[in-house]
């Protein structure tokens, strides 16, 4: 699929409802995903066989963009029932990411709560990727985070950054009052 196709696709998928702020929903846009997903492909880790898992999967943009570039099946694992919607060759998993069995996985991909809500809040996604057998896991997290690499240092992984951005936060937010902040995000790619 072309990438303004996939774009395209992701845009017009039901909007993340973005209601909890203590879930930390920031929602990914269609254009950022395309490009993301395209630049994942490009790298070889997204072929017709990768079974992909999306962790925090909100209206489940990440794992549908895999989906749409040839994976072969998506699970979306997502705590917030209001996020969820039917979507063609795509299984939901609604409930706390722990609730994930951690297996039957080549690929996975997250864009999890940062941790500026609720400290450590993207701990148990970490962990839990890094413990996994994927292949590759593809992380959207806050430009200024460190700790993401280092978890994987220690775990066994090397990281390396596919794309980085600027990403809008709602204004639903506490800290974000006065309306549209964005902040720069960075795009990670770890392997073995
Ligand atoms: N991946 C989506 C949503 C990112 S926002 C996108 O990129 O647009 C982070 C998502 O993680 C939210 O939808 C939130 O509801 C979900 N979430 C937060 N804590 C969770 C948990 N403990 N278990 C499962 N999902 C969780």
């Amino acid at each position: 699929m072309r990438l303004r196709h996939l774009a395209m696709a992701l845009s017009n998928l039901p909007p993340h409802p973005q209601r909890d702020a203590s879930l930390e929903q920031y929602a990914t846009e269609g254009d950022f995903a395309a490009r993301w997903i395209a630049e994942i492909v490009e790298q070889g880790d997204l072929e017709t066989e990768t079974r992909v898992v999306d962790l925090g999967a909100g209206n489940g943009i990440l794992g549908i963009g895999c989906l749409l570039a040839g994976a072969d099946s998506v699970l979306l694992v997502e705590q917030d029932p209001q996020c969820v919607h039917e979507y063609e060759g795509v299984e939901w998993l609604i409930g706390d990411v722990k609730g994930w069995s951690g297996t039957d996985v080549d690929l996975v991909i997250m864009n999890p709560p940062w941790g500026f809500q609720k400290a450590k809040a993207d701990r148990p996604f970490l962990e839990l990727a890094f413990s996994s057998p994927a292949k590759s896991i593809h992380l959207l997290h806050s430009a200024g985070a460190t700790h993401p690499p280092a978890l994987a240092k220690e775990l066994g992984w090397r990281g390396e950054v596919l794309l980085e951005g600027t990403f809008r936060l709602p204004a639903n937010f506490e800290h974000h009052k006065q309306g549209i902040a964005e902040t720069a995000v960075k795009c990670w790619r770890f392997v073995r």
